[in-house]
């Protein structure tokens, strides 16, 4: 069960968020997301096509500066080590592992080629209803897959640490800004800029799976949630 690619999504990431996705400012968990998206929607494709144009013809404008001695080769650590904080602390395997993740992908829903290489680091079921496991994280981000039974709601959240975009897999959810289904991406805060509390709620009807990219905590209105949150992936 994947999107399906003969139809375009109905939401999208901002244009803020597509323009730092082609300028590479981006962390690489909220990069995943957009790229993901924009496999299956031609409107975001070509919307980053146009940004990269943009950016190359400032860069063409810009007159060539110097860099110093050994920049290459710090760059090129840098990235190593970047690329080896995913699998650094090395995936805990087990036959009950597999069967978490059987059970967080049940139902034939095929991860994305992009994620197939990651893996969970911890799956674990947050709530009845809700099941989650971290695919990836860095300084700049987390990435999260989360499969949340028909009806069942997340606590309601804001989020002042920054970017969060939702990707669906399969099913669908509905918060106040609207309903999103297989292949759409939600945005917190809204392009405008303003950070409004949501209660994101699975639709009847199926289990809805998402891909999920954060940037530091979310910030829980109710106090149970706020209490749970140091055991929280959130
Ligand atoms: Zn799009």
């Amino acid at each position: 069960m994947t999107p399906d690619t003969g139809t375009q999504p109905r939401r999208h990431p901002s244009d803020a968020t597509l323009l730092a996705h082609a300028a590479g400012t981006l962390g690489k968990a909220h990069r995943l997301v957009v790229e993901i998206h924009a496999e299956s929607c031609s409107d975001c494709q070509g919307a980053i096509r146009a940004a990269e144009r943009v950016g190359g013809l400032l860069l063409d404008e810009l007159p060539p500066t110097a860099i110093t001695t050994g920049a290459l080769e710090l760059c090129l650590t840098r990235l190593e080590t970047n690329e080896r904080l995913p699998s650094s602390r090395g995936p805990e395997r087990s036959t009950s592992h597999d069967e978490a993740w059987s059970a967080l992908l049940k139902g034939g829903v095929v991860l994305p080629p992009e994620l197939q290489k990651l893996r969970p680091r911890r799956i674990r079921r947050l709530a009845p209803g809700i099941l989650h496991a971290t695919l990836f994280s860095d300084r700049d981000g987390r990435l999260h897959v989360i499969r949340v039974s028909p009806n069942v709601a997340l606590p309601r959240h804001s989020h002042p640490a920054g970017l969060e975009l939702t990707y669906v897999m399969a099913g669908s959810f509905h918060d106040e800004s609207g309903r999103y289904q297989a292949g759409d991406v939600g945005e917190q805060p809204d392009c405008d800029g303003s950070d409004r509390a949501h209660s994101v709620r699975a639709d009847p009807g199926g289990d809805c799976i998402c891909i999920l990219a954060t940037a530091g905590r979310l910030r829980f209105e109710n106090l149970l949630p706020r209490m749970l949150q140091p055991v929280l992936p959130f």
